[in-house]
């Protein structure tokens, strides 16, 4: 049995941690519904909090690791959870090995992410792609309109390049601010990425990759053969099938990965010519 959860009053929610804890029990449910989780999965919850998630998960899961950087929060969940059941890693999610968990098997990740460091995470999560089966997150509506918008959406970008050159991304649903305590001030919705098979992915130095895409979008109303001048001249973009006059906006992330692939060939061949 668990025991008693301490009353939500009894922790001060703190905002550099981007603590807004669910508590809409039709929202909780629908967040693990969609998890799906098998009672031997290996499942990390990053940010368990006053573990409204985590209660759940548990009812399903024989085990669950935890990853969580509050230490008042972390007390709470060893008081509340004995350790056969819940595995707390003490830190932060941000520079936290989560390939190192997948030794014998891929992971599941999930959570309700702090809303304040969830871009850089996500491209942290992202070099683990191989070790992962799927990821659920809550996050800004803003950041998962960004994660799924395709070529000239308004909100198509480098983030949306960069998760969809690994991830296949699924927009599940939204969510109102009145869900959580304290109520954010904006929308957030819930998301899903499953890593592309490795037999899918044409990216020959993903480095590469993402330097050619923040500078296609470090200036978005650019024409390439400005933001990519450095890269290619007007002709090698025509040949490549790019139109210099084009904006990074309008290229799908298959027409990022092509240019950064002849890149890396160009860079090769000037190298064996010296
Ligand atoms: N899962 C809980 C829920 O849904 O009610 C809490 C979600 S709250 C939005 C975010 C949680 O992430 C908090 O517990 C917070 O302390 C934790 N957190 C914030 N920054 C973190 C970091 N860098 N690494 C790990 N956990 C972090």
């Amino acid at each position: 049995m668990l025991s008693q959860r301490p009353a939500l009053t009894a922790h001060r929610p703190r905002k550099r941690f981007g603590q807004n804890f669910l508590i809409d029990q039709g929202v909780i449910h629908a967040i693990v519904e969609a998890i799906r989780p098998q009672a031997d999965d290996l499942l990390v919850e990053i940010g368990p909090g006053l573990g409204a998630l985590t209660d759940l998960l548990l009812q399903r899961l024989s085990h669950l690791l935890v990853v969580e950087i509050d230490r008042d929060l972390i007390l709470r969940l060893k008081n509340r959870y004995p350790p056969e059941r819940l595995t707390v890693y003490e830190g932060d999610a941000l520079s936290f090995d989560f390939g190192a968990l997948a030794k014998t098997r891929k992971l599941k990740v999930a959570g309700n992410l702090p809303y304040n460091i969830s871009t850089p995470l996500l491209f942290h999560l992202a070099t683990f792609a191989e070790h992962l089966v799927d990821l659920h997150f809550m996050l800004q509506k803003e950041v998962v309109d960004r994660m799924v918008a395709l070529p000239d959406d308004a909100a198509y970008g480098r983030l949306s390049v960069m998760l969809q050159s690994r991830f296949y991304l699924e927009a599940l649903f939204d969510v109102p601010p009145e869900a959580f305590a304290p109520h954010p001030k904006v929308y957030s919705a819930v998301v899903r990425l499953i890593p592309k098979p490795l037999d899918k992915l044409t990216i020959v130095d993903p480095e590469c990759f993402a330097r050619l895409v923040a500078a296609a979008f470090g200036q978005r109303r650019k024409m390439l053969r400005n933001t990519l001048k450095s890269w290619f001249s007007e002709n090698e973009l025509t040949d490549l099938g790019v139109s210099p006059a084009a904006r990074a906006e309008t290229l799908a992330p298959e027409d990022f990965a092509r240019l950064a692939n002849a890149f890396i060939l160009k860079e090769r061949a000037q190298a064996n010519m010296v």
